[in-house]
């Protein structure tokens, strides 16, 4: 039943996602931050959204968008997608990279972007605000945007290349610290954190600092979610998701 498709049919605990309350208040807004036991399967059962279209890219650690108004033929590369088109979810697949949430208040318009290491040192974050600027008019103080959960700072140690290649993009090096105990080969020198890093991007790119919230957990330390660090596991992501309501559903 169209009414039904983004109305969750049953309460699960513990809850196979996370949401932020500041996303949660916007009535025609659905959205999730995925655990270990919420998979792609899960979009169309009971619970989930049956009536809606999961879109997925195939993530290249790019800063590439693509602008979508219906699910495409098949996967297009790149690691932001955005739509102001109603009964698509919109996929980010993480373990450790921080997925990050926007939706534009005013034009109802949603993406979700890709940020690890090196999507961030591209400036995807900063890159997705201005896209949606030119192709929905959005305007940056009424974004908000949702951090979610990634490896921590304290868990994310990074070799002198990931920081130069911040420093040689233009990115600066203020969301790196000295580690305390860089390992022996000094492939460990810094810690980084990429929260501060694309935050510092959204408010570069305009938006307010209270319309940029954040879920609070480390992947690497939270057992209830996926760590490519700790896992070692190629090919188990979190599902992260965001879309806009059929009209009509209550
Ligand atoms: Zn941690």
């Amino acid at each position: 039943m169209r009414s039904e498709s983004f109305s969750r049919a049953k309460v699960m605990m513990p809850p196979p996602y996370l949401t932020d309350s500041l996303f949660a208040s916007i009535p025609w807004l659905v959205h999730g931050f995925g655990t270990r036991v919420w998979g792609p399967e899960d979009f169309g059962k009971e619970g989930g959204w049956p009536g809606a279209r999961l879109v997925e890219l195939e993530q290249t650690h790019s800063d590439a968008l693509h602008f979508i108004d219906k699910p495409p033929a098949r996967r297009l590369q790149g690691d932001a997608l955005a739509t102001d088109g109603s009964g698509l979810l919109l996929a980010i697949r993480t373990a450790d990279c921080l997925p990050v949430l926007l939706a534009d208040l005013e034009h109802k318009a949603v993406a979700a972007v890709h940020a690890g290491w090196r999507g961030t040192s591209l400036g995807i974050s900063a890159r997705v605000v201005r896209a949606l600027g030119e192709r929905y008019g959005s305007r940056p103080p009424r974004l908000v945007a949702v951090l979610g959960p990634c490896i921590g700072p304290a868990c994310y140690e990074v070799g002198e290349d990931v920081r130069g290649e911040f420093l040689r993009r233009g990115q600066g090096d203020a969301a790196f610290r000295r580690s305390a105990a860089p390992d022996a080969a000094g492939g460990g020198k810094y810690v980084l954190d990429l929260k501060a890093a694309n935050r510092s991007q959204l408010l570069g790119a305009g938006l307010r600092p209270d319309a940029v919230a954040d879920i609070p957990l480390c992947t690497h330390c939270d057992g209830r979610l996926l760590s490519y660090r700790r896992d070692r596991d190629t090919s188990a992501r979190l599902y992260n998701f965001i879309g806009i309501r059929e009209i009509g559903d209550g």
